[in-house]
């Protein structure tokens, strides 16, 4: 399944023809830990922690007694506490701590001396774009500063038995780490994990597979057809960005140039998630070539011109004034947003599908469960605008994921939310006479329906997570539609 392609390194390849849902690899992560940048987190579990309780051996904060032994946390317990430092983390509201940028690199190099021919052959087949560096870049120095320097004066890890843990060697993990980690989740948090198989597969913004994390093990799956002989790939950035913003962060973050095909098309797919509205027509400004960075963009209609620069500002702007908005949702202050903005960028741009997402949310919330009586015209309007908001946002989504599965808790949550509007006006209108038996039985089925296509995009989702719980909410108002239906006759 490992192939080697001159300009790509190594890469995962299917070694015959892949349906839907078949199963390409199960295994468990070679070293797993919390991402380089990340909140204080328990070492055994990477449930967020409050920092009162401590390891009583390496006294890193832990979320309980049971985690001391875990497995996971044993290479820093023992170095820490061989070390004789004491971890004072005051400060656990505070967003990231810089010392949990040790731990990864800590847990590598701790596993490279206990399992020097595993790791070995591992290593070999990774990724090193990172070698090709320097010490010149910003991360180098950053990793100097806040990795090689902690792990040496303070952590002593190249005095510790039987591991490496020279410049180089932390600097090369580092980098194997930042260049070939998957982003791995747990039922608490997102950390990184680097797997023999997995962290071979290639990138690409329309990945042709769907990973699911059980017991500690990943299990990837075609989401895709694919064909033999076709890369195995995963998406590395977010699939929600827009295609600037995406390749620039795997630019920064894997070093790499991504040329795939929803990259080089100028409307994403025919979603126009980065156009830009022309000020002279009010048509759509996109890219002229959009695997150039510095060409500027062309209206579709007449031609008139916009510099990357301003193309650049105007993300940036629109950009920060959405973070501040959902900062604090609410219906008026995105609906203003919106307002302000559908000038001069495309309704489905990717900064306002964010905000798209949020109002569907909001939208008739107030008076959800509320009696028929109480719910008012202002409630309807927010339906019908909930509805709507509902099927943009959907639309948009099934043309960048088609199959879903780098987008489940947005469109899991947006059918649920749809069905919702489905099933309130069909109940509003059979009230006053204005659907027959057989449209309103027409209505509660779609309802129905709405609702299992969320449970089928949850259905991998474990219970404890947000969307495990939504798959629940689902089934029990499958079972609550189904009686009112009895109970109305309709079936
Ligand atoms: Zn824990
Ligand atoms: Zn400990
Ligand atoms: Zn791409
Ligand atoms: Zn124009």
């Amino acid at each position: 399944m490992i192939n080697k392609k001159k300009e790509l390194g190594r890469l995962l390849v299917a070694t015959r023809d892949l349906e839907v849902d078949d199963l390409i690899l199960t295994e468990a992560p070679l070293v797993l830990g919390p991402k380089q940048e990340t909140e204080p987190i328990c070492l055994g579990c990477y449930r967020r922690v409050s920092g009162k309780y401590r390891c009583s051996r390496c006294t890193w904060p832990l979320c309980g007694p049971k985690c001391e032994v875990s497995p996971d946390h044993q290479p820093e317990c023992d170095v820490t506490k061989a070390a004789g430092v004491t971890i004072s983390i005051d400060d656990t509201d505070g967003g990231p701590h810089h010392l949990y940028e040790v731990i990864t690199a800590l847990r590598c190099l701790v596993f490279a001396g206990r399992e020097p021919k595993r790791w070995r052959t591992c290593a070999e087949r990774f990724n090193t774009r990172y070698l090709q560096q320097g010490a010149g870049w910003p991360q180098h120095r950053h990793n100097q500063e806040l990795v090689v320097n902690v792990l040496r004066d303070r952590f002593r890890l190249h005095q510790y038995p039987g591991v490496d843990g020279s410049e180089a060697a932390i600097h090369t993990v580092l980098g194997l780490l930042q260049i070939n980690q998957v982003p791995t989740k747990t039922s608490y948090s997102e950390v990184q994990a680097l797997y023999p198989m997995a962290s071979l597969a290639s990138h690409s913004c329309m990945p042709n597979t769907k990973p699911v994390w059980k017991d500690g093990k990943l299990t990837l799956r075609a989401s895709d057809p694919i064909k033999r002989g076709e890369a195995i790939t995963f998406i590395y950035t977010d699939i929600l960005w827009g295609t600037r913003a995406r390749r620039d962060h795997l630019r920064q973050t894997r070093l790499l140039t991504c040329s795939c095909q929803r990259c080089a098309d100028p409307t994403e797919l025919n979603t126009y998630f980065s156009a830009l509205l022309c000020r002279r027509c009010g048509n759509n400004v996109l890219p002229t070539s959009p695997l150039d960075d510095y060409d500027p963009w062309t209206c579709e209609s007449c031609s008139s011109q916009i510099s990357v620069e301003e193309v650049l500002r105007t993300n940036l702007a629109l950009g920060a004034a959405v973070e501040v908005a959902l900062a604090k949702p609410s219906i008026p202050s995105l609906e203003a947003l919106q307002q302000e903005w559908t000038p001069r960028v495309h309704t489905n741009h990717y900064h306002l599908h964010a905000v798209k997402h949020s109002l569907l949310q909001l939208y008739g919330r107030s008076k959800e469960k509320a009696s028929d009586q109480e719910k008012d015209a202002a409630h309807w309007i927010e339906i019908a605008k909930k509805e709507k908001s509902c099927k943009e946002f959907l639309t948009v989504c099934s043309r960048l994921d088609p199959s879903t599965a780098q987008t489940i808790p947005f469109v899991g949550l947006t059918f649920y939310e749809y069905h919702k509007t489905i099933l309130q006006s069909a109940q509003k209108h059979f009230a006053q006479n204005k659907l027959t038996t057989q449209q309103l039985k027409k209505r509660m089925l779609l309802s129905k329906a709405l609702l299992k296509k969320a449970m089928e995009i949850f259905k991998h989702e474990e219970e404890d997570t947000p969307e495990g719980q939504l798959y629940v909410t689902c089934e029990q108002e499958v079972i609550r539609i189904g009686k009112w239906m009895l109970a109305v006759g309709l079936v």
